[in-house]
């Protein structure tokens, strides 16, 4: 059975039962989260818990509920990440992070 999380934003799935990315529209801006390159550090979710969590892999996932998060803190989140596992679009397709 795959978990409500999995199917919380679009992404691609290419190996046993996990999404190797997750794709979502937050606050104006595209976010995608790159489940290869996350190591479960967990500073993007200290900054912006309202948007991510971890999955029961320990690996990065984004809240069935995100709407409330600020463009700010998504950013920022996205920033923290030690290994640029997390990307960041504006409208325009332009790359912000990282
Ligand atoms: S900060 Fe980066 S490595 Fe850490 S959980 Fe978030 S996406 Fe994964």
């Amino acid at each position: 059975m795959v978990s409500h999380l999995r199917l919380a934003g679009a992404g691609t799935q290419t190996r046993k039962g996990s999404m190797d990315s997750q794709e979502r529209q937050v606050a104006g801006v595209t976010v995608r989260i790159d489940r290869l390159l996350c190591v479960g550090f967990e500073t993007c979710i200290e900054v912006a818990p309202d948007l991510f969590e971890l999955d029961d892999e320990g690996i990065a996932v984004f809240r069935a509920e995100t709407n409330g998060t600020a463009h700010e803190e998504v950013l920022g989140s996205c920033k923290s990440c030690p290994v640029d596992a997390l990307e960041v679009h504006d409208e325009s397709g332009t790359q912000l992070v990282p």
